[in-house]
Protein backbone atom coordinates (compact mmCIF):
# COMPACT_ATOMS: atom_id res chain seq x y z
CA UNK A 1 0.00 0.00 0.00
CA UNK A 2 2.69 2.50 0.80
CA UNK A 3 4.39 1.74 -2.60
CA UNK A 4 1.45 4.17 -3.98
CA UNK A 5 3.83 7.01 -2.88
CA UNK A 6 7.28 8.20 -4.47
CA UNK A 7 10.20 7.81 -2.08
CA UNK A 8 10.41 12.11 -2.80
CA UNK A 9 7.65 12.94 -0.93
CA UNK A 10 7.98 13.75 2.61
CA UNK A 11 4.16 12.22 3.56
CA UNK A 12 3.97 11.07 7.09
CA UNK A 13 4.83 7.41 7.98
CA UNK A 14 1.30 7.81 10.18
CA UNK A 15 -0.39 9.05 6.69
CA UNK A 16 1.21 6.53 4.28
CA UNK A 17 -1.47 3.75 4.48
CA UNK A 18 -4.52 6.22 3.75
CA UNK A 19 -6.58 7.25 -0.05
CA UNK A 20 -8.54 9.56 -0.26
CA UNK A 21 -12.19 9.52 1.72
CA UNK A 22 -14.98 9.51 -0.90
CA UNK A 23 -17.63 7.58 -2.14
CA UNK A 24 -18.28 7.66 -5.91
CA UNK A 25 -19.79 10.76 -7.65
CA UNK A 26 -21.47 9.34 -10.72
CA UNK A 27 -23.71 11.39 -12.98
CA UNK A 28 -27.19 10.37 -14.68
CA UNK A 29 -27.64 7.93 -12.18
CA UNK A 30 -29.97 7.87 -9.09
CA UNK A 31 -27.96 8.84 -6.14
CA UNK A 32 -28.96 6.73 -3.09
CA UNK A 33 -25.10 6.25 -1.70
CA UNK A 34 -24.63 9.83 -0.02
CA UNK A 35 -27.76 10.21 2.74
CA UNK A 36 -28.27 13.87 0.54
CA UNK A 37 -32.00 15.23 0.64
CA UNK A 38 -33.55 14.75 -2.76
CA UNK A 39 -35.17 17.74 -3.13
CA UNK A 40 -33.87 20.84 -4.78
CA UNK A 41 -33.80 24.47 -2.57
CA UNK A 42 -37.39 25.33 -2.56
CA UNK A 43 -38.01 29.17 -4.88
CA UNK A 44 -38.38 31.09 -2.35
CA UNK A 45 -36.15 30.00 0.21
CA UNK A 46 -33.45 30.13 -3.09
CA UNK A 47 -35.07 33.49 -3.61
CA UNK A 48 -34.02 34.87 0.02
CA UNK A 49 -30.39 33.28 -0.22
CA UNK A 50 -30.17 35.07 -3.66
CA UNK A 51 -30.91 38.41 -1.93
CA UNK A 52 -28.61 37.72 1.08
CA UNK A 53 -25.41 37.35 -1.29
CA UNK A 54 -26.44 40.02 -2.29
CA UNK A 55 -25.79 42.40 0.40
CA UNK A 56 -22.53 40.39 1.05
CA UNK A 57 -20.89 40.24 -2.43
CA UNK A 58 -20.04 43.60 -2.63
CA UNK A 59 -18.25 43.29 0.88
CA UNK A 60 -15.83 40.52 0.26
CA UNK A 61 -12.70 42.84 0.07
CA UNK A 62 -13.26 42.32 3.93
CA UNK A 63 -12.62 39.14 6.45
CA UNK A 64 -15.95 37.48 7.18
CA UNK A 65 -17.19 38.01 10.84
CA UNK A 66 -14.13 35.40 12.33
CA UNK A 67 -16.82 34.56 15.61
CA UNK A 68 -20.09 34.07 12.81
CA UNK A 69 -21.99 35.57 15.91
CA UNK A 70 -25.08 36.32 13.83
CA UNK A 71 -24.88 32.83 12.43
CA UNK A 72 -24.58 31.05 15.76
CA UNK A 73 -27.21 32.65 17.72
CA UNK A 74 -29.68 32.07 14.69
CA UNK A 75 -28.41 27.87 15.34
CA UNK A 76 -29.13 28.44 19.03
CA UNK A 77 -32.27 29.53 18.37
CA UNK A 78 -33.06 26.74 16.15
CA UNK A 79 -31.99 23.98 18.63
CA UNK A 80 -33.47 25.90 21.29
CA UNK A 81 -37.08 25.81 19.53
CA UNK A 82 -36.02 21.71 18.54
CA UNK A 83 -35.38 21.06 21.80
CA UNK A 84 -36.93 23.50 24.54
CA UNK A 85 -33.04 23.93 25.48
CA UNK A 86 -32.12 27.90 26.97
CA UNK A 87 -28.80 27.78 24.90
CA UNK A 88 -27.00 31.28 23.33
CA UNK A 89 -24.59 31.75 20.97
CA UNK A 90 -21.74 31.07 22.84
CA UNK A 91 -22.73 27.01 23.28
CA UNK A 92 -22.33 27.27 19.35
CA UNK A 93 -19.36 26.98 17.36
CA UNK A 94 -20.27 26.51 13.56
CA UNK A 95 -17.48 25.31 10.78
CA UNK A 96 -17.34 23.94 7.12
CA UNK A 97 -19.41 21.09 7.56
CA UNK A 98 -19.50 18.93 11.23
CA UNK A 99 -16.55 16.45 9.94
CA UNK A 100 -14.14 20.47 10.28
CA UNK A 101 -16.30 20.10 13.88
CA UNK A 102 -14.57 16.34 14.72
CA UNK A 103 -11.27 17.88 13.19
CA UNK A 104 -11.61 21.01 15.52
CA UNK A 105 -12.12 18.59 18.42
CA UNK A 106 -10.04 16.01 17.75
CA UNK A 107 -6.86 18.95 17.76
CA UNK A 108 -8.41 20.55 20.82
CA UNK A 109 -8.92 17.37 23.08
CA UNK A 110 -7.67 14.65 21.33
CA UNK A 111 -4.82 13.94 23.56
CA UNK A 112 -5.82 10.72 25.19
CA UNK A 113 -6.96 9.14 22.54
CA UNK A 114 -10.58 8.52 21.33
CA UNK A 115 -12.98 5.86 21.47
CA UNK A 116 -15.75 4.86 19.12
CA UNK A 117 -18.45 1.86 18.67
CA UNK A 118 -18.28 0.34 15.39
CA UNK A 119 -19.94 -0.22 12.83
CA UNK A 120 -20.11 3.24 12.63
CA UNK A 121 -19.22 6.55 10.22
CA UNK A 122 -15.79 5.81 9.02
CA UNK A 123 -15.16 9.07 9.15
CA UNK A 124 -14.26 9.44 12.79
CA UNK A 125 -11.20 7.13 12.80
CA UNK A 126 -10.32 8.67 9.73
CA UNK A 127 -9.88 12.38 10.97
CA UNK A 128 -8.35 10.86 14.30
CA UNK A 129 -5.51 9.09 12.05
CA UNK A 130 -4.72 12.54 10.40
CA UNK A 131 -4.69 14.30 13.21
CA UNK A 132 -2.37 11.72 15.71
CA UNK A 133 -5.23 10.57 17.71
CA UNK A 134 -5.23 7.25 18.53
CA UNK A 135 -8.28 5.51 17.77
CA UNK A 136 -9.98 2.36 19.85
CA UNK A 137 -13.00 0.45 18.12
CA UNK A 138 -15.73 -1.30 20.47
CA UNK A 139 -18.04 -3.70 18.53
CA UNK A 140 -21.78 -3.18 18.35
CA UNK A 141 -23.56 -6.09 19.42
CA UNK A 142 -24.95 -7.98 15.66
CA UNK A 143 -28.47 -5.81 16.36
CA UNK A 144 -26.26 -3.02 16.20
CA UNK A 145 -26.57 -1.83 19.56
CA UNK A 146 -24.11 -0.81 21.71
CA UNK A 147 -24.08 -2.76 25.45
CA UNK A 148 -23.79 0.21 27.67
CA UNK A 149 -22.31 -2.23 30.87
CA UNK A 150 -19.33 -3.26 28.87
CA UNK A 151 -18.97 0.01 26.77
CA UNK A 152 -18.35 1.91 30.63
CA UNK A 153 -15.90 -1.08 31.60
CA UNK A 154 -14.09 0.07 28.39
CA UNK A 155 -14.46 3.66 28.82
CA UNK A 156 -13.03 3.30 32.51
CA UNK A 157 -10.02 0.78 31.29
CA UNK A 158 -8.98 3.25 28.10
CA UNK A 159 -9.24 6.73 29.30
CA UNK A 160 -9.70 8.27 25.87
CA UNK A 161 -10.19 11.77 25.94
CA UNK A 162 -12.74 11.63 23.62
CA UNK A 163 -15.73 9.31 23.19
CA UNK A 164 -17.73 8.98 19.60
CA UNK A 165 -21.78 7.98 19.94
CA UNK A 166 -23.15 8.69 16.82
CA UNK A 167 -27.00 8.06 16.89
CA UNK A 168 -29.13 7.84 14.64
CA UNK A 169 -26.06 5.26 13.76
CA UNK A 170 -24.40 6.08 10.10
CA UNK A 171 -24.16 3.53 8.44
CA UNK A 172 -26.69 1.22 10.31
CA UNK A 173 -29.52 3.77 10.85
CA UNK A 174 -30.18 2.51 14.53
CA UNK A 175 -30.64 5.09 17.47
CA UNK A 176 -28.98 5.04 21.08
CA UNK A 177 -31.70 5.75 23.55
CA UNK A 178 -30.83 8.80 25.59
CA UNK A 179 -30.82 6.83 28.89
CA UNK A 180 -27.86 4.67 27.53
CA UNK A 181 -26.29 8.31 26.23
CA UNK A 182 -26.87 9.32 30.07
CA UNK A 183 -24.99 6.36 31.35
CA UNK A 184 -21.90 7.18 28.91
CA UNK A 185 -22.37 10.86 30.05
CA UNK A 186 -21.99 9.58 33.61
CA UNK A 187 -18.89 7.65 32.42
CA UNK A 188 -17.31 10.56 30.77
CA UNK A 189 -17.44 12.70 33.19
CA UNK A 190 -15.72 10.37 36.08
CA UNK A 191 -12.57 10.25 33.70
CA UNK A 192 -12.54 13.87 32.06
CA UNK A 193 -13.24 12.83 28.73
CA UNK A 194 -15.63 14.73 26.50
CA UNK A 195 -18.98 12.20 25.07
CA UNK A 196 -19.32 13.65 21.30
CA UNK A 197 -22.63 12.54 20.19
CA UNK A 198 -22.86 12.53 16.07
CA UNK A 199 -26.51 13.60 15.66
CA UNK A 200 -25.80 14.39 11.70
CA UNK A 201 -29.68 12.71 11.10
CA UNK A 202 -30.94 13.82 14.74
CA UNK A 203 -34.28 15.75 12.40
CA UNK A 204 -35.36 11.97 11.14
CA UNK A 205 -35.27 10.91 14.52
CA UNK A 206 -38.18 11.00 17.26
CA UNK A 207 -35.32 10.27 19.77
CA UNK A 208 -34.39 12.95 22.56
CA UNK A 209 -31.38 15.19 21.43
CA UNK A 210 -28.48 14.59 23.78
CA UNK A 211 -28.85 18.68 23.74
CA UNK A 212 -30.89 18.04 26.47
CA UNK A 213 -28.10 16.63 28.65
CA UNK A 214 -25.55 19.37 28.31
CA UNK A 215 -27.08 21.29 31.35
CA UNK A 216 -26.62 18.54 33.57
CA UNK A 217 -23.35 16.98 31.88
CA UNK A 218 -20.61 19.45 31.05
CA UNK A 219 -18.62 16.77 29.22
CA UNK A 220 -21.30 16.13 26.31
CA UNK A 221 -20.94 18.01 23.44
CA UNK A 222 -23.71 17.41 20.25
CA UNK A 223 -22.40 17.73 16.74
CA UNK A 224 -24.91 18.34 14.35
CA UNK A 225 -24.56 19.32 10.58
CA UNK A 226 -26.70 21.18 7.91
CA UNK A 227 -25.99 18.51 5.35
CA UNK A 228 -28.93 16.47 5.38
CA UNK A 229 -31.69 17.84 6.98
CA UNK A 230 -31.71 21.53 6.11
CA UNK A 231 -30.73 19.76 1.75
CA UNK A 232 -27.81 22.30 2.50
CA UNK A 233 -24.95 19.86 1.53
CA UNK A 234 -23.00 21.57 -0.94
CA UNK A 235 -22.75 24.93 1.22
CA UNK A 236 -21.04 22.95 4.00
CA UNK A 237 -22.07 23.93 7.49
CA UNK A 238 -22.27 21.84 10.32
CA UNK A 239 -21.92 23.07 14.27
CA UNK A 240 -21.72 21.91 17.52
CA UNK A 241 -23.41 22.41 21.14
CA UNK A 242 -21.67 22.34 24.71
CA UNK A 243 -20.41 24.36 26.94
CA UNK A 244 -19.09 27.95 26.23
CA UNK A 245 -15.75 25.91 27.23
CA UNK A 246 -16.03 23.71 24.71
CA UNK A 247 -16.49 26.46 22.41
CA UNK A 248 -13.56 28.45 23.67
CA UNK A 249 -11.42 25.24 23.12
CA UNK A 250 -12.45 25.16 20.05
CA UNK A 251 -11.50 28.03 18.81
CA UNK A 252 -7.91 27.22 19.70
CA UNK A 253 -7.89 25.07 16.80
CA UNK A 254 -9.85 26.67 13.87
CA UNK A 255 -8.56 28.36 11.35
CA UNK A 256 -8.79 32.09 11.04
CA UNK A 257 -11.83 33.38 9.04
CA UNK A 258 -12.61 29.49 8.36
CA UNK A 259 -16.19 29.83 7.59
CA UNK A 260 -16.79 32.55 4.46
CA UNK A 261 -19.07 35.29 4.41
CA UNK A 262 -21.36 33.87 1.88
CA UNK A 263 -21.56 30.45 3.78
CA UNK A 264 -22.74 32.32 7.17
CA UNK A 265 -25.28 34.28 4.86
CA UNK A 266 -26.58 31.19 3.28
CA UNK A 267 -26.78 29.13 6.34
CA UNK A 268 -28.82 32.31 7.90
CA UNK A 269 -31.35 32.14 4.70
CA UNK A 270 -31.88 28.36 5.61
CA UNK A 271 -32.03 28.70 9.19
CA UNK A 272 -35.03 31.40 8.74
CA UNK A 273 -37.01 28.71 6.11
CA UNK A 274 -36.39 25.88 8.74
CA UNK A 275 -39.99 25.03 9.14
CA UNK A 276 -40.41 24.67 5.07
CA UNK A 277 -37.28 21.98 4.79
CA UNK A 278 -38.62 20.44 7.73
CA UNK A 279 -41.83 19.51 6.04
CA UNK A 280 -39.35 17.35 3.73
CA UNK A 281 -37.95 16.03 6.42
CA UNK A 282 -41.57 14.34 7.58
CA UNK A 283 -41.91 13.33 4.12
CA UNK A 284 -38.93 11.29 4.20
CA UNK A 285 -39.63 10.25 7.14
CA UNK A 286 -42.79 8.62 5.48
CA UNK A 287 -41.19 7.34 2.52
CA UNK A 288 -38.36 5.46 4.80
CA UNK A 289 -41.47 3.53 6.47
CA UNK A 290 -42.95 2.55 2.71
CA UNK A 291 -39.55 1.48 1.17
CA UNK A 292 -39.10 -0.69 4.46
CA UNK A 293 -41.91 -2.06 4.08
CA UNK A 294 -41.70 -2.96 0.35
CA UNK A 295 -38.41 -4.21 0.85
CA UNK A 296 -39.73 -7.14 3.56
CA UNK A 297 -42.87 -7.70 1.21
CA UNK A 298 -39.55 -9.03 -1.01
CA UNK A 299 -38.52 -11.29 1.59
CA UNK A 300 -35.89 -8.95 2.54
CA UNK A 301 -35.04 -7.51 6.38
CA UNK A 302 -34.75 -3.94 6.79
CA UNK A 303 -33.10 -2.72 10.02
CA UNK A 304 -35.48 -0.48 11.94
CA UNK A 305 -34.12 3.25 11.48
CA UNK A 306 -34.40 6.51 12.42
CA UNK A 307 -32.08 8.37 9.83
CA UNK A 308 -32.64 9.14 6.04
CA UNK A 309 -31.07 5.49 4.93
CA UNK A 310 -32.12 2.24 5.41
CA UNK A 311 -29.63 -1.06 5.39
CA UNK A 312 -31.08 -4.64 4.61
CA UNK A 313 -29.82 -7.25 4.29
CA UNK A 314 -31.94 -11.16 3.11
CA UNK A 315 -30.63 -11.15 -0.71
CA UNK A 316 -28.94 -14.47 -1.90
CA UNK A 317 -25.87 -12.38 -3.83
CA UNK A 318 -22.83 -10.63 -2.22
CA UNK A 319 -23.57 -6.99 -1.71
CA UNK A 320 -20.64 -6.43 -4.03
CA UNK A 321 -22.62 -8.40 -6.66
CA UNK A 322 -25.89 -6.41 -5.75
CA UNK A 323 -24.36 -2.78 -5.86
CA UNK A 324 -23.28 -3.75 -9.13
CA UNK A 325 -26.63 -5.44 -10.28
CA UNK A 326 -28.90 -2.14 -9.07
CA UNK A 327 -26.09 -0.38 -10.82
CA UNK A 328 -26.52 -1.27 -14.04
CA UNK A 329 -29.73 -0.76 -13.82
CA UNK A 330 -29.46 3.13 -13.34
CA UNK A 331 -29.61 3.18 -9.13
CA UNK A 332 -26.50 3.91 -7.37
CA UNK A 333 -26.20 2.83 -3.60
CA UNK A 334 -24.03 2.02 -1.03
CA UNK A 335 -21.63 -1.42 -0.30
CA UNK A 336 -20.82 -0.11 3.38
CA UNK A 337 -18.75 -3.32 3.83
CA UNK A 338 -21.01 -4.91 6.32
CA UNK A 339 -21.23 -8.42 5.67
CA UNK A 340 -24.74 -8.86 3.69
CA UNK A 341 -25.84 -5.60 3.86
CA UNK A 342 -26.71 -2.67 1.43
CA UNK A 343 -27.11 0.81 2.50
CA UNK A 344 -30.17 2.90 0.85
CA UNK A 345 -30.49 6.53 1.16
CA UNK A 346 -34.31 7.51 1.18
CA UNK A 347 -35.19 9.85 -2.48
CA UNK A 348 -38.08 11.41 -3.81
CA UNK A 349 -40.85 9.30 -4.57
CA UNK A 350 -39.74 8.15 -8.05
CA UNK A 351 -36.44 7.59 -7.27
CA UNK A 352 -37.68 5.13 -4.27
CA UNK A 353 -39.37 3.25 -6.53
CA UNK A 354 -37.04 3.38 -9.19
CA UNK A 355 -34.68 1.82 -6.32
CA UNK A 356 -37.80 -0.88 -5.54
CA UNK A 357 -38.34 -2.18 -9.02
CA UNK A 358 -34.44 -2.32 -9.54
CA UNK A 359 -34.32 -4.23 -6.38
CA UNK A 360 -37.08 -6.61 -7.73
CA UNK A 361 -35.74 -6.95 -11.04
CA UNK A 362 -31.97 -8.12 -9.65
CA UNK A 363 -33.11 -10.04 -6.27
C1 LIG B 1 -23.19 12.95 6.70
C2 LIG B 1 -22.58 12.84 8.06
C3 LIG B 1 -21.91 13.92 8.62
C4 LIG B 1 -21.92 15.20 7.86
O1 LIG B 1 -20.80 15.74 7.50
P1 LIG B 1 -20.80 17.22 6.91
O2 LIG B 1 -19.34 17.46 6.92
O3 LIG B 1 -21.54 18.11 7.88
O4 LIG B 1 -21.44 17.20 5.57
C5 LIG B 1 -21.41 13.83 9.91
N1 LIG B 1 -21.57 12.70 10.62
C6 LIG B 1 -22.23 11.64 10.12
C7 LIG B 1 -22.43 10.44 10.96
C8 LIG B 1 -22.73 11.68 8.83
O5 LIG B 1 -23.34 10.60 8.32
Amino acid sequence: MSSRWPEWLPLKDSLKSLSPYGAPQIPDVIRLNTNENPFDVPAPVVAAMTEALATVLPHLNRYPDRDAIQLRSQLADYINSQSGTNFAESNIWAANGSNEILQTLMLACGGRGALGFLPSYSVHPLIAQVTGTEFFNVARDDDFSVNISEAIDVINQRRPSLIFVTTPNNPTGTSMPISDLEQLATAASGIGSLLIVDEAYAEFSDETSAVTLIARYPHVVVVRTMSKAFAFAGARVGYLVARAEVVDAALITRLPYHLSAPTQALAISALRAAPLLLAEVDFLKSERERVAQALQAMGLIAVPSAANFLIFRGFAQNPSELWRSLMERGVLVRDIGIDGYLRVTIGAASENDAFLNALRQSI
